[in-house]
């Protein structure tokens, strides 16, 4: 070890890199303190933070890096300075007093604020047991060498901070899309309900028995998607606390599926579905309405996201459980807003105003698949297609 190479301007460049340059700041600590090590003297060096209250502070890093000392034990040696160091807001060199028989007892601590600005948030604690003293310069070096410490520590909890910052935002803006989507999705059914009873109760107006079943029709059905939307609202909710208790029993998946086909196929007849299913396919435990409702709303995004396209529908078995694969080669979902689709309330943007949704129906087959304790998963690729993949575990024999 260089221990006596001169602290000099290259020494400050290489840290003041290492600051600059090191995204993770645990390796960044990391390579400061190896390569200062290699010029400068110290058997421990222990960096302590204050908690969240500001009320204690934690030890955060510890490096035990000579003469017989566990890093764990060594860190007790600075403690009670580090509570001295940041009452007093200053550097305190803490020397054994007298002729020192037993070194490992009597260290040497240099203990420094860290701090930005006027703010100290933690001490760093340099400790040698026993010889050489630290000279003024030394002292001035662990002063530079803590201030980039404080910096690379602001550095990373500014980051941090700018992270959940982001993470809030977007919860605020989801949820305020949400809220237009669910006005607009309210308001539409209700202006057709309201428009088409006053249309019907008009008495200036004879409406033929055709236009009348027309109107009651449409009537019905905006009746309906309100009924679904505040249905899916309350299982989502419902979903989400755990409230609703899953009816297990036999399910023949084929049988779901096909029905599931059958009802996509009576409200949009042009609707193509391909199926491959195992002959030796064998019932899985699960709930049946539950599980149903997962595959009615994947094959009505398919409708609503890929119109045009064909289903593919495939079901594979092992001895681990049963996957089910839908695809379609619609357009597909970019990558930005994938990872996000199963979150509650989340719609890719360019889909929210043409075709109706709230945002809950994936949400919820993820809370249903999650039930059946198993998965499900996307893939998607812009302009070649997506495919949903769920897996339940187990199977009847
Ligand atoms: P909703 O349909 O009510 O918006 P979902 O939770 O079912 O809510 O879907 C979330 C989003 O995922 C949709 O807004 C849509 O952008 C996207 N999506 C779902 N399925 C598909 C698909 N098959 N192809 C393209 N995009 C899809």
């Amino acid at each position: 070890m260089e221990i006596n190479r001169p602290i000099n301007s290259e020494n400050f460049y290489k840290i003041n890199q290492i600051v600059c340059k090191t995204s993770n700041w645990k390796v960044a600590l990391d390579e400061i303190i190896h390569f200062v090590h290699t010029f400068y003297i110290f058997d421990n060096l222990a960096i302590y933070l204050f908690d969240r209250n500001r009320t204690n502070l934690d030890v955060v890093y510890a490096k035990a890096m000579g003469r017989g000392k566990t890093g764990e034990a060594d860190v007790a040696w600075g403690e009670s300075l580090a509570n001295q160091v940041v009452q007093e807001a200053r550097t305190i060199l803490q020397e054994p007093p007298g002729e020192n028989k037993d070194r490992l007892q009597k260290p040497i601590i240099l203990g420094i604020p860290l701090q930005v600005e006027d703010q100290i948030f933690g001490t760093i604690q340099i400790v040698r047991f026993g010889t050489p003293d630290f000279t003024q310069d030394q002292v001035h070096y662990g002063e530079f060498i803590a201030g980039q410490i404080s910096l690379l520590l602001k550095q990373h909890q500014l980051t941090e901070q700018v992270e959940s910052y982001k993470d809030l935002l977007n919860s605020l803006q989801v949820q305020e899309d949400f809220l237009s989507t669910l006005s607009h999705e309210l308001h539409s059914p209700i202006g057709y309900i309201k428009g088409y009873t006053t249309t019907l109760l008009r008495e200036d107006t004879q409406w033929n028995k055709a236009n009348q079943n027309e109107f009651l029709k449409i009537i019905d059905q905006e009746t309906d998607n309100l009924k679904d939307l505040v249905e899916n609202l309350l299982d989502s909710s419902r979903l989400q606390s755990g409230q609703i208790k899953m009816n297990f029993q036999i399910v023949r998946l084929d049988a779901l599926l096909n029905d599931a086909i059958a009802r996509a196929k009576l409200h949009h007849p042009r609707m193509i579905f391909h199926q491959s299913v195992n002959p030796s396919f064998k019932p899985i435990m699960g709930d049946a309405r539950r599980l149903a409702q997962v595959f009615d709303n994947l094959t009505s995004n398919v409708e609503k996201y890929a119109p045009g396209s064909p289903v593919f529908i495939r079901i594979e078995q092992n001895d681990e459980g049963t996957k089910i694969f839908i695809e379609d080669h619609g357009p597909g979902i970019p990558p930005e807003h994938l990872k996000h689709i199963f979150e509650r309330f989340y719609r890719a943007p360019n889909s929210s105003s043409e075709v109706h949704g709230s945002g809950l129906g994936l949400f919820i087959c993820k809370q249903i698949i999650r039930a059946h304790y198993g998965s499900i998963n996307v893939k998607s690729e812009l302009n070649k297609g997506t495919i949903f993949e769920i897996f339940l575990p187990g199977n009847v024999r």
